[in-house]
């Protein structure tokens, strides 16, 4: 925790990416997700800087729980429900509205013992074949629903499968027929992730659902977070730790992958693959010094990995390196190794310190 090596959490630019995601839908509630420890960003954190959402969505029910433990009072969504029936109860004791996806879920209501009334939101599979009933199955869930004490059915909800991919509008133009097909009049309605938040003005419905976007990174492959407006809201640093000078021919680390074509100066920086930088990003994987790029050179280990700062004066001991961030944008790191943002900040790993900034 002491190496200098930190997840700098911006707390304006996740206002800021929240607002635009207001901007873009705005007769829309928002449950803010914040499943994955919010991306990577730290949920309870993000949680209070955004607390002007209307409500968060998690994955779990232990992340519901760390956020209930810190004090968390406003509306949890359980995105995929729960796998036991005891959940269930905890579910509605602890106010977390449970998503009820399939049949054996559904069972679980027979033994729910609870002295709250448990606000249940049904998955609509309307083309994603990952949760949710079928449209045929939904109207007899939500009448076996009505005749359950103890239960409220307050919305229905589906999800995207391509709503980042522009140019087959009509699969989205296809899942929202299904949903608009079994829509039950008194049931609010949520569809929208951040692709469909920015793109599909038309999912946006009663409540939309922004994750990425929040975080400011995109959730298209060819729509800059800038162009969308958004800032990135974790800048991933690490301290250079050594330099060392090589003569033309020497090789650095591991298999000694990459060789140097020229007498080269390299950086040794404190961030490796335990850290949740990848270790299979190659030679010339971008990295921030100094007010320029830097290309990452030999492969990543364990705890560090090395930079070829040859081309830039100056570089000393205890500079910080920007993995990604307010000046990389982890969408571009994210196309050097063959990923997208998502899964890059979602796996920076509990050593590297979280640290809320302005
Ligand atoms: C993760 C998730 C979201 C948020 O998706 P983004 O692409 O990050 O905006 C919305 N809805 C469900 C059901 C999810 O699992």
């Amino acid at each position: 925790m002491t190496r200098g090596t930190k997840a700098l959490i911006s707390a304006s630019a996740l206002k800021n990416n929240f607002q635009r995601a207001k901007q873009l839908a705005p007769n829309s509630r928002v449950w803010a997700v914040i499943k994955a420890d919010a991306y990577g960003h730290g949920s309870v954190a993000v949680a209070n800087v955004l607390h002007d959402a209307d409500g968060y969505a998690v994955a779990t029910l232990g992340e519901a729980r760390t956020l209930r433990a810190a004090g968390i009072k406003l509306p949890i969504l359980l995105l995929a429900g729960v796998t036991q029936a005891a959940h269930l109860s905890e579910a509605a004791d602890s106010q977390l509205e449970c998503v009820l996806h399939c049949r054996e879920q559904l069972a679980f209501l027979e033994r729910l013992d609870s002295r709250e009334t448990l606000k249940v939101w049904l998955k609509l599979d309307t083309g994603m074949h990952r949760l949710g009933f079928s449209p045929e199955d939904l109207q007899e869930a939500v009448s076996h629903l009505e005749q359950c004490a103890n239960v409220d059915v307050v919305g229905i909800m589906t999800h995207m499968c391509c709503a980042d991919d522009l140019s087959q509008p009509q699969i989205t133009e296809r899942q929202l027929k299904v949903i608009r097909g079994s829509q039950h009049e008194d049931k609010q309605i949520s569809i929208a992730n951040s692709a469909s938040v920015i793109k599909w003005p038309q999912t946006h419905a009663d409540w939309v659902r922004p994750g990425i976007m929040l975080y400011g990174a995109t959730p298209f492959a060819d729509i800059s977070a800038r162009e969308i407006g958004l800032a990135a809201a974790m800048t991933l640093v690490a301290p250079v730790i050594a330099i060392k000078q090589l003569a033309k021919g020497e090789s650095v680390g591991y298999g000694m992958r990459w060789t140097a074509g020229r007498d080269s100066v390299i950086a040794t920086l404190a961030i490796g693959y335990a850290d949740g930088y990848p270790r299979h990003a190659p030679d010339g994987t971008p990295v921030w010094l100094n007010g320029k790029v830097v290309p990452l050179s030999g492969r990543v280990c364990m705890d560090m990995m090395m930079i070829d700062v040859t081309d830039l004066p100056d570089v000393k001991v205890g500079d910080l390196a920007e993995l990604w961030g307010a000046n990389l944008p982890v969408d571009e790191v994210g196309r050097y190794v063959d990923t997208i943002g998502y899964e890059l900040v979602t796996r920076v790993s509990p050593r590297v310190e979280r640290e809320m900034v302005e």
